[in-house]
């Protein structure tokens, strides 16, 4: 599988450049402007009823307008499944409120070594088509006195993932949590993922991944890095 390296400086602090390219040249590029989610400020003065209720409305206003019949029995159900699908499930890490607590527990056994959570598969959503993305995450961290359970790294991804997104920030997302749980920075993580707008449309290129990394505190070291690729790498014997 041919795999193109993103780099994290894409995402840009500079907006200048995004102004002067047009909704087009911004999608096919890929490019996000922050880490941080673009949210509006009266994000949660609608509750999930009232959302649903709202995108039901509009998302059969727009299959009308691609000429839809919404009398026929398979399609009539469509617009209040979409809606419902999109603010329950897709995209429920947009809201806080479905962040996972972090429970930690202390480090018993004194592992100090590198904990790597990989293969952990995640479904999300491109911002710039709404359409899939899909792929594993390879998530590790050196504890630094607490630990956290394994279900809960995975939660994390999923929690990142259920938001409209651009792989770098979904990679640099997860980092910054983990990093803000466990109160360290030896934290790392490693996504390799398959963009359905890649694959399916534009360019049309059916085999292309795209990986993307984050290497925090210890794992900056080089021999430290390479031990978690080796881990990644590692074919499991079971
Ligand atoms: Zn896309």
């Amino acid at each position: 599988m041919k795999q193109k390296e993103t780099m994290l400086n894409t995402l840009l602090k500079d907006n200048s450049i995004l102004r002067e390219m047009n909704a087009d040249e911004i999608g096919n590029e890929h490019i996000s402007t922050n880490i941080e989610t673009p949210m509006k400020k009266d994000a949660f003065v609608m509750n999930d009823e009232e959302k649903i209720k709202k995108i039901e409305f509009h998302f059969k206003e727009i299959m009308e307008t691609l000429g839809l019949d919404l009398n026929d029995d398979s399609l009539k159900g469509t617009p209040q499944r979409v809606a419902k699908m999109y603010v329950k499930e897709i995209f429920s890490g947009l809201d806080p409120a479905n962040k996972p607590s972090a429970k930690l527990f202390e480090n018993k056994y004194q592992y100090n070594q590198m904990l790597v959570e990989k293969d952990i598969t995640f479904y999300s959503n491109c911002e710039h088509h709404f359409v899939p993305i899909f792929g594993k995450a390879h998530v590790a961290y050196i504890s630094n006195g607490k630990v956290i359970g394994l279900s809960k790294l995975n939660r994390i991804v999923q929690y990142f993932a259920k938001r409209p997104q651009v792989q770098e920030r979904l990679t640099v997302q997860i980092a910054k949590e983990l990093q803000a749980i466990l109160k360290t920075d030896d934290v790392a993580i490693l996504i390799d993922a398959k963009h359905l707008c890649v694959s399916s449309r534009g360019v049309q290129d059916h085999n292309s991944a795209t990986v993307t990394s984050f290497y925090g505190g210890k794992f900056a070291n080089e021999t430290t890095k390479q031990e978690f690729l080796k881990y990644i790498e590692m074919k499991t014997q079971y």
